[in-house]
């Protein structure tokens, strides 16, 4: 069960910001990138930021609100050119109430290098257990059949490299998207560092069934964010009344 089925739209874009901006300056999101969430009371709509937002400076008041099939309903400027990512995954998938697609070239590096997938090596990286696809189409997912193809590769799965441009991960809500996204990076870092070591063994099903056992995804997920926003909170990278009851 989603955690936020209740929150307001307003805690939605406050979510959003928060998130985005920490990203940002977790240097997983740049100057490009960005996170959506589909409005659980209303689930053909979604939330997103503006194209030409600067990602550390997002305001939850200019988010746009828009349909699955692209029409702006609150707001004013311009989705992100890649805005079909997000509605065709929400499309595909009841499942995903929020979605993040960003650049993270330690992490894409991985769709480049012939012999040597991405392999879960820490145990938060159980989440991508049914495997990590790679979509071959380097170019920016701007028209709905590309938006269609690429929900097409992530299929039942939870995240996705693109070849040569970025990644994509999708989650229950906003918070367990922001948990899931810095797993995964993190996940990237620790198997580029381990197979300079030496040879690599992966986790396998066994290790992750035992991890998952015994795992509360949405526990975990407010501990994180808990964390997260606590620490950036007081570094200034967003305004405090945000997180405020
Ligand atoms: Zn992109």
């Amino acid at each position: 069960v989603a955690s936020d089925d209740h929150a307001t739209l307003d805690e939605l874009r406050r979510q959003i910001a928060i998130a985005t901006r920490m990203l940002v300056a977790a240097g997983i999101v740049e100057y490009s990138g960005h996170l959506s969430v589909r409005i659980p009371s209303a689930r053909d709509q979604l939330l997103i930021q503006r194209v030409d937002d600067v990602r550390s400076a997002l305001v939850p008041e200019d988010l746009l609100l828009v349909t699955l099939d692209g029409d702006i309903l609150s707001g004013t400027g311009k989705p992100p050119s890649e805005l079909p990512i997000h509605t065709e995954i929400y499309r595909s998938r009841p499942d995903v109430g929020a979605a993040a697609h960003f650049h993270h070239d330690p992490t894409m590096v991985f769709s480049l290098v012939e012999g040597c997938p991405l392999q879960l090596v820490k145990n938060h990286a159980s989440r991508w257990i049914s495997g990590i696809p790679t979509h071959r189409d380097p170019s920016h997912i701007a028209t709905l059949d590309q938006g269609r193809e690429l929900a097409a590769t992530l299929g039942s799965h939870h995240a996705l490299l693109m070849r040569g441009h970025g990644e994509v991960v999708v989650a229950e809500d906003v918070r367990t998207l922001f948990a899931d996204v810095v797993h995964f990076v993190e996940n990237a870092a620790a198997f580029a560092h381990a197979a300079v070591l030496g040879p690599v063994q992966p986790l396998g099903a066994d290790d992750m069934a035992r991890f998952t056992a015994t795992f509360d995804r949405a526990r975990h997920a407010r501990k994180l964010w808990s964390y997260y926003t606590t620490t950036h909170c007081a570094d200034g990278v967003f305004p405090p009344e945000w997180i405020r009851a």
